[in-house]
């Protein structure tokens, strides 16, 4: 019997899978597909999953050391001016999604989980124990018996639709849009802003959503070659036998959204290249995260469009939220109900996530009343305020999950610290355990009971705070300014290592 099967060995998938490992559960992991694939969708990662990397020394694997925060980004093809922003959070990495998967799943191999490849999940029962998994492999098809299935098999999961969980939502079916790499003659660049020179429309800025009232156009110079997209609203039905999309069919929808022939050529370099047409944009969210034994992460629990990329930002971040909760489960040594607390604090930030790509893609779609919105949202996009509020929004920087005292850090994501010895917090993160940082010199006592569960820090830090438990996925789960500690918010610690990592073990 395996203790956690995964479906799925996407980026949210192997996440899962490596985090459960370092809490020390081997999962196993089904792949269907052959080998790892080489199609391309996420061309960035975008808010605190790059912080979250950097906490488990992954981003050092795709990037080097962690930058600042970016200077600007965009909001529903809006500029988002981040120097107004009193505290800006908002990381960039631009790293292709097929890199970010060939790092996980080398991490995996280094944390010795097993991946089938071209084992597909086909069927699933489940009763009070367990779950039987019918799966076809290259040698038919077989059964296995695990104690806990997760889907991260993406926005079209079968462990979603075998597990009888729905899938509500808008299908939104009048938007085509077309991607590719391609190159633009030397005469468009403009070398000042790195982006196009275009008759008509004056400089096109870099990795920018440009709006015409007749679609959407980006040009995105990665350092790979440059990559071209639109988006355009249509009324017609998709044509049956529709052939391969070719660069001449993203000439034409530029000079439909453009209203100029800009003449693209081949792409350059070895690739692979990119030519993708995607109709229609899907809007879902499934009903319930878990089915007693079954459990949904990322795509296979909701769907939105790709609008500003929050789809690994969820995703992954929710692959961490699950990770040490069921390890803990499955070790017999989880306070009851932590696994409902998976769903209670993940499905609030993808329901925000879907609220906020909704409005973006309003906010693009054309027509004048459209622009008219527009304008008003661009004198809003003035206002400090309001740049702070979508800087948190997009970084994920507002979610605060249920907290258990007053403190302003209790259930929020733990500022990045550095103690006095120059010692970053993400550095003492990569194995994935609780901390407790104690800058008082007073809690090691506290901890007694819990010593095999939480790793106690002690040193000095120049924080907002004293004291601060460190959830493994990087929230504070108690926090205190104090000197030393009361015995009010001593009492509050223990409920905390209590509720989390459950009983002291001489309880
Ligand atoms: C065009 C586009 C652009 C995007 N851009 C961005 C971006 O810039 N930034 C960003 O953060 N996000 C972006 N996203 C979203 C991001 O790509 C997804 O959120 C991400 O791929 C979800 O990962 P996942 O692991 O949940 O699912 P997937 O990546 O879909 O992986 C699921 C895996 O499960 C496997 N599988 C399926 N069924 C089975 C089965 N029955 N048995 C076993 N295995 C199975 C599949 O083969 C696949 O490998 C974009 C998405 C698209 C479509």
């Amino acid at each position: 019997m395996e203790d956690v099967v995964i479906a799925g060995a996407g980026p949210n998938g192997l996440m899962l899978a490596c985090e459960l490992a370092l809490a020390g559960i081997r999962p196993l992991v089904l792949e269907r597909l052959p080998e790892p694939t080489t199609e391309n969708r996420a061309n960035g990662l975008v808010g605190q999953v790059v912080r979250l990397l950097d906490r488990r020394g992954l981003h050092e694997r795709l990037a080097g050391p962690i930058g600042p925060p970016a200077p600007a980004f965009v909001f529903g093809a809006m500029r988002l001016d981040l120097s107004l922003a009193e505290h800006n959070s908002l990381h960039l990495l631009g790293v292709p999604q097929r890199r970010v998967e060939a790092m996980l799943d080398e991490r995996a191999a280094e944390l010795d989980v097993e991946i089938r490849r071209g084992h597909e999940l086909t069927g699933l029962t489940q009763d009070a124990d367990a779950v039987t998994l019918e799966v076809t492999g290259p040698d038919g098809p077989y059964r296995i018996g695990t104690r806990y299935l997760v889907g991260a098999d993406g926005g079209r999961s079968v462990t979603r639709k075998l597990a009888g969980i729905g899938f509500p939502g808008v299908t939104e079916d009048r938007t085509l849009s077309f991607t590719a790499n391609a190159t633009v003659p030397a005469e468009f660049a403009d070398p000042e802003s790195g982006g196009l020179r275009v008759p008509g429309h004056g400089v096109i800025p870099p990795f920018f959503h440009y709006r015409t009232e007749t679609g959407l156009f980006v040009y995105a110079p990665f350092p790979a070659g440059p990559l071209i997209s639109t988006m355009e609203w249509t009324d017609d039905e998709e044509p049956a036998d529709e052939p391969p999309m070719t660069l001449g069919d993203l000439r034409a929808s530029i000079r439909r959204v453009l209203g100029f022939e800009l003449p693209l050529g081949e792409p350059e370099g070895d690739g692979p290249h990119l030519l993708r047409r995607l109709r229609g944009r899907n809007t879902r969210l499934a009903e319930k995260f878990r089915e007693g034994r079954v459990l949904l992460v990322g795509d296979a629990a909701h769907v939105h469009s790709a609008i500003g990329g929050p789809g690994l930002n969820l995703g992954l971040q929710d692959a961490v939220g699950l990770g040490w909760k069921l390890a803990a489960t499955v070790g017999g040594r989880a306070p009851a109900g932590l696994l409902d607390t998976y769903e209670s604090e993940r499905r609030p930030v993808a329901e925000r996530v879907v609220m906020h790509t909704q409005a973006q893609s309003a906010l693009l779609s054309p027509g004048r009343d459209v622009t008219a919105l527009r304008e008003l949202f661009g004198e809003l996009l003035r206002l400090p305020a309001t740049v702070q509020h979508l800087a948190d929004l997009m970084s994920g920087a507002d979610v605060r999950y249920e907290p258990g005292t007053d403190h302003p850090l209790d259930g929020r994501w733990a500022p990045d610290l550095v103690l006095a010895d120059g010692t970053r917090l993400a550095e003492l993160t990569t194995t994935a355990r609780p901390l407790l940082l104690d800058f008082t010199g007073s809690l090691g006592e506290e901890l007694r009971g819990w010593t095999d569960r939480v790793d106690l820090v002690s040193g000095q830090a120049d924080a907002d705070a004293t004291a601060l438990l460190v959830r493994p996925d990087g929230y504070v789960a108690w926090a205190s300014s104090a000197t030393a500690p009361d015995d009010t918010e001593r009492k509050a610690l223990r409920a905390a290592l209590e509720r989390w990592f459950g009983p002291p073990l001489d309880a």
